[in-house]
């Protein structure tokens, strides 16, 4: 009777263990629809981490909505959080009524449908769709689509980039909380094109990256004595505009029929993460 008892028992560990090893750090992260009760802590990288403790960025507010409210990403660091209620702001010194505020981060934090960061509450999606109106109903939310700024051909802003879309990401670009922000590379290149000869400091934060031609996607530094939370590397000296020419040349051609496929990357799992991911998954 106990030897039988030892052994169901062994065997629901089994049954539990098992499934559980299988589980992406994604699905674990996916499966929490509250935040841990801890104080808000960044944990690890922005491509490698969790979130303790994080705000909601409230679903309306005077200069925002945050959209996609199905998917459950606004969630943020607190310091993410006011950033982008401030960054709304920001946006009506260009003529805008506000921001859409798309993904920040699940919340747990954690790996996330759809991107390689927003995993620590300090990466944050922003429509490159002025508002016409900030009261979009959930439904709204869940159907209008931003504004695409890149031509067909992929090498150049179309008409729908304006001096206003500049101004916005120069003065995100000029705050000392923005680590860098991602772009498509043909807005990269039209700023570095119409910023002053003088002042272009601030020009290195921006980054041309894959895709960011409806939304540019903010990434904020860990915030001041966040322990265990990691920067990236620092970026590369200059203004990033000689650069940015590849994109819209090299990086266009189709690729070689004969180079071998790239590898696929592992989704990550739980064990990937720093240790302390478990303690803010498991919380409550
Ligand atoms: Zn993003």
């Amino acid at each position: 009777m106990k030897h039988a008892l030892l052994t169901a028992l062994a065997l629901t560990v089994l049954a539990t263990a098992s499934p559980s090893q299988a589980q992406t750090a994604r699905d674990l992260f996916s499966s929490k629809s509250t935040p841990s009760s801890h104080g808000a802590h960044p944990v690890g990288r922005h491509a490698k981490g969790c979130l303790a403790g994080a705000e909601q960025l409230p679903e309306t507010g005077p200069t925002w909505q945050a959209m996609r409210l199905s998917r459950n990403h606004n969630w943020g660091h607190p310091e993410a959080v006011r950033f982008a209620q401030q960054l709304s702001v920001a946006a009506t010194k260009v003529g805008w009524k506000g921001l859409y505020i798309g993904d920040i981060s699940q919340p747990r934090g954690g790996p996330v449908f759809g991107h390689a960061s927003h995993q620590i509450g300090l990466d944050i999606d922003v429509w490159l769709l002025p508002p016409e109106r900030l009261n979009l109903t959930r439904a709204e939310r869940e159907n209008i689509s931003s504004l695409n700024v890149r031509s067909a051909d992929r090498k150049s802003v179309n008409s729908n980039w304006t001096r206003a879309h500049h101004r916005l990401l120069e003065a995100t670009a000029r705050d000392s909380r923005v680590n860098r922000i991602f772009i498509t590379a043909p807005v990269k290149l039209q700023m570095c094109a119409d910023a002053p000869k003088t002042d272009r400091a601030w020009l290195r934060k921006i980054r041309p990256w894959w895709g960011h031609n409806t939304h540019f996607h903010v990434r904020m530094n860990c915030p001041k004595g966040a322990v265990g939370c990691e920067n990236p590397a620092p970026l590369p000296a200059g203004d990033g505009c000689e650069e940015a020419i590849w994109w819209v040349t090299d990086a266009l051609q189709p690729p070689d029929p004969n180079a071998p496929a790239p590898k696929k990357k592992a989704p990550l799992v739980l064990a990937d993460l720093p240790r302390q991911c478990g303690d803010v998954l498991n919380d409550g």
